[in-house]
C-alpha cells in the first residue's frame, strides 16, 4: 500500500490543493447538522425497540454523559457546564439516574435485553463525580443490565483532579479498566494560551505501576491546532508521551468555532493558530515519532502499542469510528444517557438527547425522554456510512464487501465519486483499482477530503458560504425544537 505519489506536487502543495475549510470528521454520517429536529421522545422510544428486537446479540456502547467540569479549556466545544461547585453535579444524579429507569423499563416492557461490551463515562468531566456517587451509578448500571458482558469501562480522567489512589478505586471498586485523559500537550506555554495546566510531572506521579497493572489500556488525547505549538514544541511534547508509555493516542485536529465556544478567542489573543499547513507538520511529528517509538497507526487519528487490545480488533476488521473516537467493535451501536448524549443504532438510527439541562430536566420529569434530534438512514446513507467508516479507518473500498453488505455494484454506484476522485488518483492520494479503492499512505492524511466525496449531503462542490448556511439552518431548526420544549 506505500505507493510511490504520481505527481510532482508536495506534501505541502498537495494540502494547499486540497484544504477545505470546514472539514467533517465523519464520526457520523450523514453529519448531524442533516439530522430532523422533529425526532423526539416517541421516536427515539420507537427506534430503540425496533432495532433491539430485530438486533438482539448486537454489542452495545453505553455511554454516560457527565456535563460538569471544574475550569473551562478554552479550546473546548463540548457539551459542559463550568461549577467549583458539587451542587449542580447533585442536583443532575437524580435525572441521570431516572433516564436510566426510563430506558430500562421501557426495555423491559419489551423483553429486550441489553448486550453492553463496553461501557464509557465522559463528558464534561466525569473526574468530577465524587466516590461514593460514581459507585451508586455504576452499581445502578450493574442492576440494570448483565454487567459481565462488559469487556471496557472507561472512566474519562481529568488529571488535575485525581491522585492514584483515586483511579485505583474507579478500578477496583467501580471496574474501569481503561484510562482516558485528555493529555492535549505538554508545553507549558501552549497550557497557559489554553487555560490547561497539567504538566508532564503530574501524570507521571499518577501513573505509578500499581496503576498501570490495573488498567489494560491508558489513552491519550492530543489536540493539534493549539496556540503555540510547533514542531519543536510537538517533538518535545511526543517524546513525553512517549516515556509516559500510553498503550493508545487518539489525535484530533482543533475545530476553532468561536461562535459557539466564545471562549476559543482568547486563545489567539497572543497570535494565531498554526495555519493548516502548519498543522499537516505537526501531524507529520507526531506520525514519525509514534511510528519509531513502536506506535502502530490504527485509523486516520489513532496510534496504539502493538499490545493495546485494539490491534488485535484492527487485524480483526472490528474498529469503528464514532462519537468516542476509535473504539474496538465492528460496530459502535450507541446507547447513551445524561444530557446532549448522542445514540447510533447499527447503520440504522441517530438520535442525541437536548444539550440543555433545564430541557433535559423538564422532559424527564415529565417522563419523556429529551430527544431533540435524530434521523433514521436510508438505504443510501447506509451505504455512505459504511463506505466512510471503511475510508477513514481501512483505507479503502473493497467492492466485493459492499456487494455482499448491499447488493450494490460499486462500479456503477459511485461512478460519479470515482470520476470526481481522478485528480486524486493523479495527485497519488487514491488508487481506484478492479476491485477497490484504495487510500494510498500520502493520501492517509487527507483521509476526510476523500471521504467527503462520497457525502451526498455537503459534498465537495458545495461551497463554503453554502456549508456554512446549512449549519445556519440547522440553528435555527435547533432554536425552533427549544421552542417545542419550553411549551411541554
Ligand atoms: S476539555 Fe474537558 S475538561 Fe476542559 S472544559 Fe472541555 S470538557 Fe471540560
Amino acid at each position: 500500500m506505500n505507493t510511490i505519489s504520481k505527481t510532482k506536487l508536495s506534501p505541502a502543495e498537495l494540502q494547499r490543493k486540497y484544504h477545505q475549510n470546514l472539514v467533517f470528521n465523519y464520526a457520523e454520517y450523514p453529519t448531524c447538522d442533516h439530522w430532523d429536529y422533529n425526532f423526539r421522545s416517541e421516536d427515539y422510544k420507537k427506534s430503540l425497540v425496533e432495532w433491539l428486537k430485530k438486533n438482539p446479540n448486537e454489542k452495545i456502547f453505553f455511554y454516560v454523559h457527565i456535563p460538569f467540569c471544574e475550569q473551562l479549556c478554552w479550546f473546548c466545544t463540548c457539551s459542559k457546564f463550568i461549577t467549583k461547585s458539587y451542587e449542580p453535579v447533585k442536583a443532575y444524579l437524580p435525572y441521570l439516574h431516572k433516564e436510566i429507569d426510563m430506558l430500562f423499563q421501557l426495555l423491559n416492557e419489551n423483553d429486550i435485553k441489553l448486550n453492553v461490551g463496553t461501557v464509557f463515562f465522559g463528558g464534561g468531566s466525569p473526574t468530577i463525580l465524587n466516590r461514593e456517587d460514581l459507585k451508586f451509578l455504576v452499581n445502578k448500571l450493574k442492576q440494570s443490565f448483565n454487567w459481565s458482558n462488559v469487556e471496557d469501562f472507561t472512566v474519562e480522567i481529568d488529571p488535575r483532579r485525581v491522585d492514584a489512589d483515586r483511579l485505583l478505586y474507579n478500578h477496583r471498586e467501580c471496574g474501569a479498566n481503561r484510562l482516558s485523559f485528555g493529555m492535549q500537550d505538554f508545553d507549558e506555554n501552549v497550557q497557559r494560551r489554553v487555560n490547561r495546566i497539567q504538566p508532564f510531572e503530574m501524570f507521571d506521579k499518577i501513573l505509578t505501576k500499581e496503576v498501570r497493572d490495573a488498567y489494560e489500556t491508558i489513552a491519550f488525547d492530543l489536540l493539534v491546532g493549539q496556540p503555540g505549538q510547533t514542531k519543536e514544541t510537538m517533538r518535545k511534547t511526543c517524546d513525553q508521551i512517549i516515556e509516559l508509555k500510553p498503550t493508545k493516542v487518539q489525535t484530533s485536529l482543533l475545530a476553532y468555532k468561536p461562535w459557539i465556544a466564545k471562549a476559543q478567542i482568547r486563545m489567539v489573543e497572543e497570535g494565531p493558530l498554526p495555519d493548516f499547513m502548519e498543522r499537516k507538520e505537526l501531524l507529520d511529528v507526531i506520525n514519525e515519532k509514534l511510528e519509531k517509538a513502536g506506535y502502530l497507526r490504527v485509523a486516520f487519528e489513532s496510534y496504539a502499542l502493538p499490545t493495546d487490545p485494539m490491534i488485535e480488533a484492527k487485524k480483526q476488521g472490528k474498529v469503528h469510528y464514532g462519537a468516542a473516537g476509535t473504539q474496538r467493535g465492528g460496530r459502535v451501536n450507541f446507547v447513551g444517557v445524561g444530557s446532549s448524549t448522542k445514540g447510533n443504532l447499527g447503520d440504522e438510527y441517530y438520535s442525541q438527547n437536548a444539550y440543555s439541562l433545564d430541557v433535559y430536566k423538564k422532559c424527564i420529569d415529565k417522563g419523556i425522554f429529551p430527544t431533540h434530534r435524530g434521523m433514521k438512514l436510508s438505504k443510501d446513507d447506509k451505504i455512505r456510512q459504511h463506505a466512510t467508516q471503511q475510508l477513514r479507518t481501512y483505507w479503502k473500498i473493497d467492492y466485493e464487501d459492499f456487494k455482499k453488505r448491499f447488493g450494490i455494484d460499486c462500479k456503477s454506484y459511485f461512478k460519479n465519486e470515482i470520476e470526481s476522485l481522478s485528480e486524486m488518483e493523479k495527485d497519488g492520494l487514491v488508487e481506484i483499482k478492479e476491485n477497490e479503492i484504495i487510500v494510498t499512505k500520502i493520501g492517509w492524511d487527507f483521509a476526510q477530503f476523500i471521504t467527503n466525496h462520497f457525502d451526498v449531503y455537503d459534498p465537495p462542490s458545495k461551497s463554503y458560504s453554502e456549508r456554512l448556511a446549512t449549519i445556519e439552518k440547522a440553528k435555527q431548526a435547533q432554536a425552533k425544537s427549544i421552542e417545542y420544549f419550553k411549551s411541554l
